[in-house]
């Protein structure tokens, strides 16, 4: 990846004397001698552009935004919420990103002038860029589902955002009395973590049939057709039967309304009155990118699929869960491949030089159980403007697999989680 950097360096340095003498007309972005690079958000996606970006090209003035001291991880939090997991082994803080050479802002990015190229903080602060970052995340969408808003979830909780969410929903599941009814909702695609609703609905599960097993799970569910689905539905059968159910879009899943002063889903046919309500709302891209104007009528940012800049803004790029990136999941592991081939595009770029196309893996682990893992993966390249499945690269784990295969997955889950969060944040 340090290639394109080092046999461009004489191109961008003379490319940097040229432009130093255009500098009344092309604006302050190339008044100094070491590019910068903003990146905003100090979650998956943007921590490993930031050190990906510092450790490609030391000389490159790397500044991450980021308004929270500690990071909580969303990997593993369904670990927490069935109570097998503390929640400060998700926590992460930026110390060593900071002695590795990035320069830190710890502050929310309120604005952005794409014009001006420059992002204001919330303490009235701006910092310029040649080149920005976004990898802010999710937002929820507090409009989209009646009923549901900020007040609402303090009730029902979502959960999608780990931290204080993930604690009220454990703590709740803690007060159930045996033989209360636990109802997780699931939005349309797309949204954060495909996996992510079923992991939780089989860790709770867990949870239920061995501490309050008169329960029942139930899953309201806004489509047909979900990640990993045969290997979800045998498992379910298998462990949990007659404990956890799951209703999809066409048996009448789709939740169109929700009361939270008395826990209550509707549906296109049923009402729901749950012990415990987990809401999962539709979501976009975080805030922030609306603000850029890199969102389009969907919430989401699209991009170039080999460079990861906006389509719509030039010289803002944006990576994670925000970014529309085709066929490649909202995940951590997504993220983080995005984060390092966008790094090395905006290296290339500003030295003048070509990107180079990437390919992109994702692996997505789920626990159906504490000892029982199951995988999908697959492979991603640009073709005609979007980031598609390489055919015939990647796969779920087997439907037929011993107990021990199982279990080594379980195994590769949790030293999945400790790989990426020790290379990122580490
Ligand atoms: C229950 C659950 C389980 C999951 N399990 C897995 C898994 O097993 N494997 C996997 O690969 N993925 C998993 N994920 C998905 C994973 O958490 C996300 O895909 C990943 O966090 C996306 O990274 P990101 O950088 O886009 O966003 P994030 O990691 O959420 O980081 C965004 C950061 O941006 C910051 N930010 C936002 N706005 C601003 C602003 N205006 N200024 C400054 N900073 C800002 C936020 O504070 C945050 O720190 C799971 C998710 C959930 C909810």
């Amino acid at each position: 990846m340090t290639q394109p950097h080092l046999t461009s360096r004489r191109t961008f340095l003379g490319q940097t004397a040229a432009a130093a003498a255009a500098l009344m007309v092309t604006g302050p972005a190339i008044a100094q001698t070491r590019p910068r690079v903003v990146v905003i958000g100090g979650g998956f996606g943007g921590v490993s552009c930031a050190r990906t970006l510092h450790a490609l090209d030391g000389k490159l003035d790397v500044t991450l935004v980021e308004p929270n001291r500690t990071f909580t991880a969303c990997p593993m939090s369904n670990e927490v919420i069935a109570g097998d997991r503390a929640i400060e082994a998700q926590q992460f803080g930026y110390d060593k990103v900071v002695a590795g050479g990035v320069k830190m802002a710890t502050k929310a990015a309120t604005k952005i002038d794409a014009a001006a190229r420059s992002v204001g903080l919330a303490d009235g602060t701006t910092l310029a860029y040649d080149r920005l970052v976004l990898s802010p995340g999710i937002d929820l969408r507090f409009d989209a589902l009646q009923g549901y808003d900020e007040a609402a979830a303090a009730r029902m909780p979502h959960a999608w955002k780990a931290g204080e969410q993930t604690l009220l929903l454990r703590r709740q599941l803690e007060a159930m009395d045996d033989g209360g009814l636990v109802v997780i909702s699931v939005p349309a695609n797309p949204y954060r973590c495909p996996p992510g609703p079923y992991e939780r609905a089989s860790l709770i599960g867990h949870y239920l049939k061995t501490k309050k097993p008169r329960s029942k799970l139930i899953i309201l569910d806004s489509k047909d057709a979900f990640s990993k689905q045969r290997l979800f539905l045998q498992a379910w059968q298998e462990l949990y039967p007659g404990l956890v159910e799951w209703v999809g879009l066409s048996h009448g899943g789709k939740v169109t309304s929700v009361d939270a002063a008395t826990n209550t889903l509707v549906t296109e046919f049923d009402k729901h009155k749950a012990a415990v309500a987990n809401v999962l709302p539709p979501q976009r891209a975080g805030q922030i990118a609306a603000i850029a104007g890199v969102t389009d009528r969907s919430g989401w940012c699209p991009i170039d699929p080999v460079t990861f800049e906006s389509k719509q803004v030039p010289n803002i790029h944006v990576i994670g869960d925000a970014c529309i990136a085709g066929g490649m999941p909202k995940s951590a592991f997504s993220a983080n491949a995005q984060a390092k081939a966008c790094a090395s595009a905006v290296v290339s770029l500003l030295a003048g030089a070509a990107p180079a196309a990437p390919k992109l893996i994702n692996t997505c682990y789920s626990l159906v159980a504490p000892d029982y893992g199951i995988s999908i993966a697959g492979v991603y390249q640009p073709k005609n403007g979007l980031l598609t499945d390489v055919e015939g690269a990647g796969g779920t784990s087997p439907l037929e697999a011993t107990l021990t295969f199982r279990n080594q997955e379980a195994v590769y889950a949790r030293s999945w989680f400790d790989t990426i969060t020790g290379e990122v944040f580490g």
